[in-house]
């Protein structure tokens, strides 16, 4: 996840109200938050100040957010947008409970959620259209404290509020977080999937099960990959076609042989130098490899076959987050094609368990994701 320079100013927010003119907002001066002063260090679920809006942001009283791998490399120290001591938490969904004096489209109990990179609004590749690579990102949980408290701030509110659909519940909503909304741009955007294509998704945990529902709805032909073999099963439930165990590294020659040359698009959803060569060998001629798992540490510049990029004319497309503006066409894509939200919940979790589930994050087998609906 990267942003701009000025992280320091997104700490501001949480300075207690009585150095705002804004509205507290909270009857307490403190709320309960999982918290952190140190990188691999000990995380604690206790009190810390309220947030207030900043004069064009909001305060939402979360009510849902997603545990992600990505909180988890947050806490490694493998973000450099995080100043310590910091509050994790991105995918989330609440309801706005206050506001600051310059926002115009928003009111105190509008349900929301956001997108994981916030836009400000003003910069060139905001006016072209593409907040998601903001010179000046608003991230929750990365450049500010995020959903992992009762409340959160969230900066440049007009430009990022995302309105819930009625029907839609918080949890489901959490859910989409950087999951349904990172495949969604992947696959539909960035991959340019078409009814009848095939695309391989490396990596079945939250991004890969969205991105084989998302797939499937679009009528593509899935195949699932992952060295699990409970989050293969789950990728069947997704509505995988072919279910590629990878426990031996031999994805490659399994799907080149079942697709009858490669398939048109492949996802790294895991972030790992194997499943991105991987996904890139497994493409057919002129296909589209998409990485969406974060590559970090020793990951961060695996050896591309630039040779085969070129004969083949392969293409390779980053994919980092998804604009606000697009989530009504993802809702839409949702609704009418009737993608369960509620199928990529595996769990529900109090708060006060975040620190105990945190670190052992990327070795976790569960199959979907961690949803925390209760914030005491
Ligand atoms: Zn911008
Ligand atoms: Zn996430």
């Amino acid at each position: 996840m990267k942003q701009g320079s000025h992280t320091l100013l997104f700490l501001f927010p949480y300075f207690p109200a009585l150095l705002s003119t804004l509205v507290p907002v909270s009857s307490r001066p403190y709320m309960r938050a999982v918290f952190y002063e140190e990188f691999r260090g000990p995380i604690s679920h206790t009190n810390v100040p309220d947030p207030v809006p900043n004069r064009n942001g909001v305060v939402v009283k979360v009510e849902a957010s997603g545990l992600c791998l990505s909180d988890w490399h947050g806490w490694m120290g493998h973000d450099p947008d995080i100043v310590l001591p910091h509050v994790p938490g991105h995918e989330l969904a609440g309801t706005i409970l206050a506001i600051g004096k310059g926002v115009k489209f928003w009111k105190p109990g509008d349900r929301v959620t956001v997108p994981f990179v916030g836009g400000c609004g003003s910069c060139v590749y905001c006016q072209e259209g593409d907040p998601q690579v903001c010179n000046q990102q608003f991230q929750p949980g990365f450049t500010a404290w995020g959903s992992f408290a009762e409340y959160v701030a969230i900066d440049y509110a007009d430009q990022n509020l995302v309105r819930l659909p009625e029907n839609m519940g918080f949890a489901e909503a959490a859910s989409l977080g950087c999951r349904s909304i990172t495949a969604f741009r992947g696959v539909v955007d960035q991959g340019s999937l078409k009814e009848g294509q095939r695309i391989a998704i490396f990596g079945c945990g939250g991004v890969g099960l969205s991105a084989i529902q998302i797939a499937k709805a679009l009528g593509a032909e899935v195949y699932a990959v992952d060295i699990h073999k409970g989050k293969l099963e789950k990728a069947r439930e997704f509505g995988a076609d072919h279910l590629i165990d990878n426990s031996m590294g031999t994805a490659v020659e399994k799907i080149v042989e079942l697709s009858g040359g490669g398939v048109h698009v492949s996802m790294d959803a895991l972030g790992h130098t194997e499943t991105c060569l991987q996904g890139i060998n497994s493409l057919r001629k002129r296909g589209k490899h998409i990485q969406v798992g974060l590559m970090a540490e020793n990951h961060a510049r695996p050896p591309i076959p630039m040779d085969k990029v070129i004969a083949h004319e392969l293409e390779i497309f980053g994919s980092h987050g998804m604009q606000a503006s697009k989530y009504p066409e993802m809702f839409h894509l949702i609704q009418e094609k009737g993608i369960d939200l509620n199928k990529m919940i595996g769990n529900t979790i109090s708060l006060s368990e975040v620190p105990e589930l945190l670190p052992a994050m990327k070795e976790t087998s569960q199959a979907g994701i961690t949803v925390i609906n209760n914030f005491r």
